[in-house]
This record gives structure tokens, C-alpha cells and sequence, in this order.
């Protein structure tokens, strides 16, 4: 970083630290390893000249002034020629960059006072003109200048406000969430890759409640994540002491923020709860009979629309569609691994662990969470205790089975193959060769389910 900043002041250039790395390094965040920061550089020189000076660079975003340099150990380094505000008018990009040669002017068109601080990599000193490091000091989000005006030139900036308040702990600026919720109409225009991107930056927060909360507010919730916002008042009784949104909430904080993909299955695990509401026990509680499937549902539409990866797509919903977990101490061993076998063994940890995270949401089901322990203890058991779970683990496969029974490949032996499972589920000790090729003989024209 140091070289890289050295060799742009060598050859006349006017170079600052800016972005994340300044804001982490003024806020002391905890165990912050200035190695492992990543740098934003803002500099006079244009991106060609950047492109000269440096052997190793990838012109990332020329047009928007950045290019990305490779620094010599490999890490990467953008860098950005400093730039004015040029005109908004679709919401999305400025109509034409400006490239300037102060950085004063470049730091006036960052969206949060937090995000306009530079650093002079030569002297260490901090600029800063709006006043970042008294807001971070005092926890507090602003826009620089006036909020609707920054929120109605790029719409992705409501999301980045919610976003920097859940990462950070920051409340907003008076006025903040009024000017994200004057601005949904430009939202519409934000690409759905970079909303997925802010998205998923705000589950790695601590408690992404914080920024989630705001979005609703201002009526971003019912864009993102259309019904979901029906979740809210919905009351549930029984073991609930929330309503479906605060306990959504809590649900999505008590899951481990080193998987934002679990604190998205949470934030979307009830989703299907207004719609399958039916008042119980004389209104005393709410029964919402089919809720995961029909939750599995709406994520799968909102997932595909905000371009999550496939794998992450199915994923998410395949933790949603089994969060309901109706365990008891009486499951057998067999029922334990029909479990893993049904919720699939790549999922059925995050399962549990949502499980565990929905229960502790509920408020009055403290009494499950031992129960929810016990599943995820039995589970663990019968994984490394090496039980066939999946057709996969069978000794024999369908050549085997072709083979033995002299049939050609089709439907049967995908037939037998998951009849065999099932008898290998209930008794792991029949997963022979022997036991199961005379049991493939016995099923072979025998009868069919059942
Ligand atoms: P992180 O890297 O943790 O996402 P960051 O603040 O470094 O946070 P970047 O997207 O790397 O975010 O952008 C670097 C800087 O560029 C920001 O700090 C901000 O000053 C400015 N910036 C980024 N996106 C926008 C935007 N949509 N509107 C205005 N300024 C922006
Ligand atoms: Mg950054």
C-alpha cells in the first residue's frame, strides 16, 4: 500500500487513503490488522496514467475513473481518480464523470460523512470535512449534505444506509429514514446484483436487526422481499412472545454472523406465516399449518430476482422449507437419520442451527432449547458414526443392482435403490452386499410402494 501510494507521489500525483480501511482505522475497530485492510486509494491522476505507472493492473471500472492495482504480494489496491459529482439523472450513475484534482471536491460526492474521511499517506493527517470521526465517535449515520438529495442520485444508497448502520451499530441522523422513504421510487432502477451484495454485507453485522428495522420503516422491506412486510403485527400466541416480524428479527440475529446465507434463510423462514394464519384455542394462539413450504416458495422468487448464486438459491431454500423441526426425545435412531435423509446432509447442520436460533426467537420456549441440543447431539452421532444416509452410502449401487437382477437401466432400479435405503435407515446393519442384493431380488417385480 505504502509502495503504491510512494510511486504515485513520486511521479507528481496528488494521493489519499480513503473508503472502509480510513473508516475502520478512525473507529479503532476491534482487532483491526492494518494488513489485512482493504485499501481504497483516491488520486489526481487519471486511470491511463495509473494504468502506466504500475505493471500489474485491471481496469475495473475506467469509465467511473477505477482501476485496480496488483500490488507486488498480490494484493489488490483500487484506485480511484478523484471525481466530482457529475449530474444523476436515472438513479444509478452519474451522467458524465468529472474527474477533478483536489480531494476535497472528490470526498463532497461520498455518500456518509463516515465515508468522506481521507488520509494523507504522506503526513497521517485526517481530512475531514463533514465531521466522520465525531459522528463514528457518537454512533451516528448522516448523509453528507442533504439526505434526499444523495438518496435520490443513487438509490442503492437507502440499502448502503441500512447496511453501514447494522455493520457499524450507528443510529441514524434525524431525518435519514424519512429521506430513504421519499426515495423508493428511484430503488427500482438499482441493479439486483448490487442490492444482493449490500444484503449480504449486512448479515455479517453483529445484529443485522438494526438495519433490517429501518428498511422496513421506510418501506424498503415490501420492494426487497415482496409479503414479507406482511409479517409485521401478525400475532402468533403460544409459545411466541413476538409478533412474526420481531421474531423474524431475532431470529436473524441469534444465527452466527460468520454465515450471512443462514441470517438470509432466517430473515425469510416465517415469510409464509400471513398467509397460512389460523386463529386456535379460542384466538389464544395462531396455528400457520404449511407455513415452511409455502415460505420456501416466496424465497425461492425473491432469491432468483436479486440474482443470488443458484447453489445459494437452493440452498436457502432448502433450509427454509425444513426449519420445522418437531423433534422429541421418543425419535429412534432411525427417525434421527430419516431426518438427516429428508433435510439432506450439506444442510442439516444449518438447519439445526436455525432451529436452535428460531427457538431462542420465541421468548416463552426456553424448555425446547435442551430438546434442540439433544437433535443436534443424536445428528452428530449418527454422521460420524459413519450410518448410510443417502443412496450414496449404499454398499451397492445401481450397477450392482443391474447386474445381480439382469435388468436394463430405468425407473426400477432407482426404485429398488430407495427401498434399500429405507431398509438400511431403519437398520444400519443390513448395509451388506449380500443382505441387500437378495433384498434387491425380494423387491424386483414385488410389490410396489408400500
Ligand atoms: P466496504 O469496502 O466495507 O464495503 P467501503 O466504504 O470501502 O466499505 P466501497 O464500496 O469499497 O465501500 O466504496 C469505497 C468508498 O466509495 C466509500 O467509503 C464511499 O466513500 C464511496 N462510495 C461507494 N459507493 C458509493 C455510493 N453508492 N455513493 C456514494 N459514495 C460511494
Ligand atoms: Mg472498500
Amino acid at each position: 500500500m505504502i509502495r503504491t501510494c510512494r510511486a504515485l507521489a513520486d511521479a507528481g500525483h496528488s494521493v489519499h487513503l480513503v473508503g472502509g480501511a480510513v473508516r475502520d482505522l478512525v473507529r479503532g475497530a476491534p482487532g483491526l490488522v492494518p494488513e489485512s485492510l482493504e485499501w481504497d486509494m483516491a488520486t489526481s491522476a487519471t486511470p491511463e496514467k495509473v494504468m502506466d505507472l504500475f505493471p500489474r493492473t485491471v481496469p475495473t471500472g475506467v469509465k467511473h475513473g477505477t482501476v485496480t492495482v496488483i500490488a507486488p504480494g498480490g494484493r489488490t489496491i483500487e484506485v480511484t481518480t478523484y471525481r466530482g459529482e457529475g449530474g444523476y439523472t436515472d438513479g444509478r450513475h452519474p451522467d458524465s464523470v468529472r474527474f477533478v484534482s483536489d480531494i476535497e471536491a472528490d470526498l463532497a460526492r461520498r455518500d456518509f460523512t463516515i465515508n468522506a474521511m481521507a488520509l494523507d499517506p504522506g503526513s497521517g493527517a485526517l481530512l475531514d470535512p463533514y465531521g466522520g470521526r465525531t459522528d463514528l465517535d457518537a454512533g451516528v449515520l448522516r448523509a453528507v449534505g442533504d439526505p434526499q438529495e444523495r438518496f435520490n442520485e443513487d438509490g442503492l444508497r437507502p440499502l448502503r444506509a441500512a447496511r453501514f448502520a447494522a455493520v457499524l451499530g450507528l443510529d441514524p441522523a434525524s431525518g435519514l429514514v424519512q429521506a430513504m422513504a421519499a426515495a423508493t421510487g428511484v430503488f427500482a432502477r438499482v441493479s439486483a446484483e448490487r442490492k444482493r451484495d449490500e444484503i449480504l454485507k449486512m448479515m455479517g453485522a453483529s445484529r443485522p436487526s438494526r438495519g433490517l428495522r429501518m428498511l422496513e420503516q421506510a418501506g424498503y422491506v415490501r420492494l426487497l422481499f415482496p409479503g414479507l412486510e406482511k409479517t409485521v403485527g401478525v400475532k402468533q400466541g403460544g409459545w411466541h412472545e413476538h409478533d412474526v416480524w420481531d421474531h423474524t428479527l431475532l431470529c436473524v440475529d441469534n444465527c452466527p454472523a460468520a454465515d450471512p446465507r443462514l441470517r438470509v434463510a432466517a430473515l425469510m423462514h416465517d415469510a409464509g406465516k400471513p398467509a397460512t394464519a389460523q386463529a386456535d384455542e379460542g384466538e389464544a394462539r395462531t396455528r400457520f399449518h404449511g407455513h415452511e413450504k409455502v415460505g420456501a416458495r416466496m424465497a425461492e422468487a425473491w432469491l432468483a430476482d436479486l440474482r443470488f448464486r443458484r447453489e445459494d438459491q437452493e440452498w436457502i431454500c432448502r433450509v427454509v422449507r425444513h426449519h420445522v423441526v418437531m423433534y422429541t426425545p421418543a425419535w429412534t435412531g432411525a427417525a434421527v437419520r430419516r431426518f438427516i435423509n429428508r433435510v439432506g446432509e450439506k444442510t442439516v447442520g444449518a438447519v439445526l442451527t436455525l432451529a436452535m436460533a428460531d427457538v431462542r426467537a420465541q421468548g416463552r420456549s426456553g424448555h425446547l432449547v435442551p430438546l434442540a441440543e439433544e437433535l443436534g447431539r443424536r445428528v452428530r452421532e449418527e454422521i460420524i458414526g459413519g450410518a448410510a444416509l443417502s443412496i450414496g452410502d449404499l454398499v451397492v449401487n445401481g450397477d450392482d443392482v443391474m447386474v445381480h437382477l439382469g435388468i436394463p437401466p430405468g425407473p426400477e432400479v432407482g426404485r429398488i435403490l430407495s427401498r434399500l435405503l429405507d431398509e438400511v435407515l431403519d437398520d444400519p446393519a443390513k448395509n451388506t452386499r449380500d443382505v441387500l442384493l437378495a433384498l434387491a431380488s425380494r423387491l424386483h417385480g414385488g410389490p410396489e410402494e408400500g
